[in-house]
């Protein structure tokens, strides 16, 4: 391509006496490099890099505004550019210093400001017509647009001084609970279509709606509570997945509604035997739920992560249980309450309280998780 290109270096003279005092600003030289469709203005600034750059029509002109410097150094170069532009005028503006380039047609410029030690800088106007190739790239990005990361909740049941279940020979659910959490959060954080975000990472106490505050605040696509179990009979084992049954859940609703009038948070005391199940088997999770399960995402999402657990480890029923949960109700994010297994088990806690088991926990609710967004794609 036969494309001239013209440099005009714009030399120090000064066109622009100044009254003020000119210690911090001093003479600014300039370039202006060109050719027939695009330019390259670059200023050098000290002390303040303070600028403002616009375009304006009638005639098409881009203008450099820099209030901070207060003289500058034009060019004795003779005024007859080749390029697209035109005409390069200085001038007064305010207590400092406008410039205007005067174009042939109106391209919008770029502006960059390269820091060149810690009082220099150069500013860098760019009037070009975008790189056909960028443009290709660009385009090809936006039409293969990303959506953005499904952002999972990750809640680790209990904590502090609530330690949950806890097995005959003394081991607390609250930290097998933290244990998968945390595996699962480190898997989603590797994984790029996941923001994974825990209610809690330590050992402490946060009452049940907070947790669903700290969901929603997040802005959460999904909120996984994990627990491990407890039965009256030892012999019962396995992982569960617990979505909230509409009719328990609006009866415990209207109860918890009703038992926490006052302020104080009624879990900060001991547990309140209204919010048990009476049904024996999913007794020990009715305190620690704080979601609405209901909808059919909430049922593929357990139904999902039952499959997935069920390569892990054994389940103690095949089927998405659902249970009249205490709950604070987050009607907008599919929830699930899985049990792990049972701290009640001899051999189900043993395995619990292992860390490559916990890893394969994880795996499977990750593995869970990439389904469920599969084949519920969030909206674009
Ligand atoms: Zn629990």
């Amino acid at each position: 391509m036969d494309r001239r290109r013209f440099i005009t270096t714009l030399l120090a003279t000064c066109l622009l006496p100044s009254t003020r005092a000119l210690a911090a600003n001093p003479l600014t030289p300039f370039t202006l490099q060109e050719d027939d469709d695009s330019a390259s203005f670059v200023i050098e600034l000290e002390g303040s890099h303070e600028h403002k750059v616009f375009t304006l029509d009638n005639p098409p002109r881009v203008v450099i505004d820099l209030p901070q410097v207060s003289r500058i150094a034009p060019s004795t170069a003779p005024r007859q550019h080749a390029g697209i532009v035109k005409d390069v005028r200085t001038g007064r503006h305010g207590d400092g210093i406008r410039i205007v380039l005067d174009l042939k047609r109106l391209k919008q410029p770029k502006t960059h400001v390269r820091e060149l030690d810690a009082h220099r800088a150069q500013l860098i106007v760019s009037i070009n017509d975008p790189d056909p190739l960028m443009a290709a790239v660009t385009a090809e990005a936006e039409s293969h647009h990303q959506p953005r990361k499904a952002i999972i909740e990750i809640d680790a049941g209990h904590g502090g001084k609530d330690p949950g279940c806890i097995s005959a020979d003394d081991h607390y659910e609250k930290y097998v609970a933290l244990g998968v959490a945390d595996a699962l959060k480190a898997r989603l954080h590797a994984d790029p279509r996941f923001e994974p975000s825990l209610t809690r990472d330590s050992d402490i106490f946060i009452p049940l709606h907070q947790r669903v505050l700290m969901a929603r605040d997040h802005h959460a696509d999904l909120f996984i509570s994990i627990h491990a179990d407890a039965a009256p009979t030892p012999s019962a084992s396995g992982a569960s997945v617990y979505i909230l049954s509409e009719h328990g859940a609006s009866s415990a609703m209207a109860r918890w509604l009703a038992e926490s009038q006052n302020a104080a948070d009624r879990y900060d005391s001991t547990r309140d035997s209204n919010i048990y199940s009476d049904d024996p088997d999913v007794q020990s999770v009715l305190i620690d739920l704080s979601m609405r399960g209901t909808d059919v995402a909430s049922q593929k999402l357990a139904k999902t992560t039952l499959g997935h657990l069920g390569e892990v480890t054994h389940l103690h029923q095949h089927r998405v249980n659902k249970a009249a949960f205490a709950v604070l109700k987050s009607p907008d994010i599919p929830s699930m309450l899985v049990e792990t297994g049972f701290m009640s088990n001899r051999a189900d806690c043993k395995r619990l309280l292992i860390k490559s088991h916990q890893q394969s926990l994880a795996e499977a609710l990750h593995q869970s998780v990439a389904d469920f967004f599969e084949a519920n794609p969030l909206p674009a």
